[in-house]
């Protein structure tokens, strides 16, 4: 097994020890003879990333070799997010970078791929094929970044992430496609449970109305009509005239329920279900929806797992399926 030799300062010692311990197999190989370095082997990866999603991905594949931080938190938009000071310190310190790509980033595109010219920086949903990806409605060329919907998809974003792991400590590839290959088998669950769920609503049931346009590889793997108020993007502005039509659809479709999104302005949701109602079609807000940002640290909600069951199972219940409010595994709604 290859060592990996990294020069920490004395007051760092204590610490390397703990870590070794974390550490198992690498540690193992690892002895502090006085002839050795001052420090050994035993350091995490430094992982930085853009989204929530991405370093949950980075935790379950990384495991207790990496350490991430995760620049976008509970409710933050990505569309509109742009690098703080202390982030870009973050970014340059990290041994690697990844960030999702896609034009999700679009405030901080043109930073990252100048970072990438001086260390290793990755856009981890790029790497998707593109006859996978769906059409950009806002710019010609581009994708719909939104694939964590789809947890399929999601997995093939996994595979990137354990290989820009592997890329940055090669000596851990094995363990990184253990832990990978392990994710991957949840989200299959996960999968299934979501199919399992919606098949309980009928065709006309299959309709959800959101905030911004974040479903779209969600309505294409699970069968649902998925119409938002703004585009792909926050930064569109949504039209009086496409908050009409939409209340016309709502009344004409009879839809009962909407979604607001944690990420999101609630206020084009409010002039939807006030059109709706000027009308005398009673709308309700069908619960709180995570698009493009997860739950809080800590909680089930604030890992892809909690956020994407969150997600189905307040739309199957709120369009009318029979679930448990606990979800897949029994776990929404407990808190941190
Ligand atoms: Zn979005």
């Amino acid at each position: 097994m290859a060592l990996i030799f990294n020069f920490m300062t004395a007051n760092d010692s204590s610490m390397t020890l703990s870590r070794r311990s974390l550490l198992g197999g690498l540690a193992a190989a690892v002895s502090l003879g006085s002839t050795a370095p001052r420090a050994l082997a035993t350091a995490q990866l430094d992982v930085v990333a853009t989204t929530g999603m991405i370093a949950d991905a980075v935790r379950m594949v990384g495991g207790d070799l990496v350490s991430v931080k995760g620049l976008m938190g509970a409710g933050v938009d990505p569309h509109a997010y742009r690098q703080t000071r202390s982030d870009i310190v973050a970014m340059t310190r990290a041994d690697t970078v990844l960030w999702h790509g896609l034009y999700l980033e679009a405030q901080m595109e043109s930073f990252l791929e100048d970072l990438a010219r001086k260390m290793p920086v990755t856009p981890v949903a790029e790497g998707l094929p593109r006859d996978m990806l769906l059409s950009h409605e806002d710019y010609e060329g581009r994708f719909d970044p939104h694939v964590w919907m789809d947890a399929k998809l999601w997995s093939l974003v996994v595979d990137e992430v354990a290989s820009a792991l592997s890329d940055a400590r090669p000596e851990a590839s094995d363990v990184f496609a253990e832990n990978a290959a392990a994710f991957k088998s949840e989200l299959d669950a996960l999968d299934g449970y979501t199919r399992r769920a919606l098949e309980k609503l009928s065709r006309e049931q299959r309709v959800l109305v959101t905030a911004h346009d974040a479903f779209g590889y969600f309505g294409a793997a699970y069968d649902f009509e998925v119409l938002g108020i703004q585009g792909i993007s926050t930064e569109s502005e949504a039209g009086l005239n496409r908050i009409s039509d939409l209340v016309e659809m709502l009344v004409a479709r009879d839809i009962r329920a909407v979604f607001v999104e944690t990420s999101v302005s609630d206020r084009n949701m409010r002039a939807l279900i006030e059109g709706a109602a000027s009308k005398g079609h009673d709308v309700m807000i069908g619960g709180a929806l995570f698009s493009d940002a997860m739950g809080p640290e800590g909680t089930y909600e604030g890992t892809y797992l909690g956020m994407i069951d969150h997600n189905v199972t307040t739309i199957a219940r709120a369009l009318g399926a029979e679930l448990p409010a606990g979800g897949r595994l029994g776990k929404l709604g407990m808190g941190a």
